[in-house]
């Protein structure tokens, strides 16, 4: 792979950038001032054939435009709204992502935020530290996980996952995705506002797409009502963000937990000072053991490209 010309976007793991500037011809864009990036890329042009992205900067129109001898995109997320699908398919440009090896993780992170969300663990724990257990006594009552209905929304390979752990807390579980699985029992709703109002907790699973922007509205948001849990791993994107939190501060939802959001790494600083929402720094796929897998995807990937073998998991 020496003769490879490999833009790595941002630094994202140093495991995969050690390999990829031991094997290939790296090019580190972030070293680049974003003043002068459209020059980096010109004049380095000539060597790239291949760009290692993911969920943050991906390879967007005006970056496939300025490598004319691109003939790879792989990507080290599963999720590929950061890559101009478009632009790939009209250049003839491999697309490759990660999935499968990051199901389990995003899937734990769903059932754990779910927990986290009813049972307040979070405020728990902020309680504990600020020692009110001592000076205020027992800690509130909060709500149970087992055996709420959970509806899932995508119930592709990261919303089964959820599906089947859900499943073990004793969970009647639901979904919507654009098309009915035929190999599962669970029920099946054909919009996402007939499962937000048949359902206590409702995940978030599906990937970014124009269908899905803001795919949480208001209405959807209303339905899930005041006893309602939101739980959103997909992207941030997915909600409407202010009418979230107007939704959260009247009450008109009862919590929310997110682990993605509209513009990362800015929160809206109104979710600071919510105690009914649990917030982690998108981290779905982020153990040490997933995100080494999807080095090694990304890495296999771009090693079958140059031997001209078949793609480890090619999405274009
Ligand atoms: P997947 O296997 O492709 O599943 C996606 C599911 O969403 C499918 O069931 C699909 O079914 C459904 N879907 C697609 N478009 C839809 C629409 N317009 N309305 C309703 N459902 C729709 O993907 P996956 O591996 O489970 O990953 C899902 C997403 O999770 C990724 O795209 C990524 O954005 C996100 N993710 C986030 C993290 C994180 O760190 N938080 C980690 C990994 C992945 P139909 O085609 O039948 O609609």
């Amino acid at each position: 792979m020496e003769s490879l010309g490999v833009l790595l976007t941002l630094p994202m793991n140093p495991y995969l950038e050690a390999e990829l500037h031991r094997r290939c011809h790296l090019f580190r864009l972030w070293e680049s001032p974003p003043a002068h990036r459209k020059d980096f890329l010109q004049a380095n042009a000539p060597s790239i054939r291949a760009v290692v992205g993911n969920a943050t900067v991906g390879a967007d129109a005006e970056t496939i435009d300025a490598l004319p001898r691109l003939e790879i995109v792989a990507s080290y997320s599963v999720g590929l709204d950061k890559v101009d699908l478009a632009r790939c398919r009209e250049r003839g440009i491999r697309v490759t992502y990660t999935p499968d090896v990051l199901t389990d993780d995003a899937a734990d992170l769903a059932i754990g935020l779910s927990i986290a969300t009813l049972r307040r663990l979070c405020e728990a724990d902020r309680y504990v530290r600020a020692g009110s257990w001592k000076a205020k006594g027992d800690y509130k009552l909060t709500s149970r996980f087992s055996g709420k209905t959970v509806g899932i929304l995508g119930l592709g390979r990261i919303g089964l996952a959820v599906a089947k752990r859900a499943e073990a807390f004793g969970c009647p579980i639901c979904y919507h995705s654009r098309t009915k699985n035929p190999n599962v029992n669970y029920k099946y709703f054909h919009s996402v506002l007939e499962l937000a109002g048949n359902c206590d907790v409702l995940i978030v699973a599906c990937p970014l797409t124009k269908e899905t922007h803001h795919i949480i509205n208001h209405e959807v948001i209303n339905t899930l009502g005041p006893k309602g849990v939101l739980v959103n791993i997909g992207r941030g994107p997915h909600v409407d963000e202010p009418e979230l939190i107007s939704a959260l501060v009247e009450g008109r939802l009862g919590a929310a937990a997110l682990d993605v959001y509209e513009h990362e790494p800015d929160i809206p600083e109104e979710l600071f000072r919510l105690e009914n929402v649990v917030l982690t720094p998108h981290v779905g796929s982020a153990t040490w053991e997933t995100r080494k897998a999807m080095a090694d995807l990304v890495l296999g990937n771009l090693e079958a490209h140059v031997l001209n073998k078949p793609l480890l998991t090619p999405f274009l």
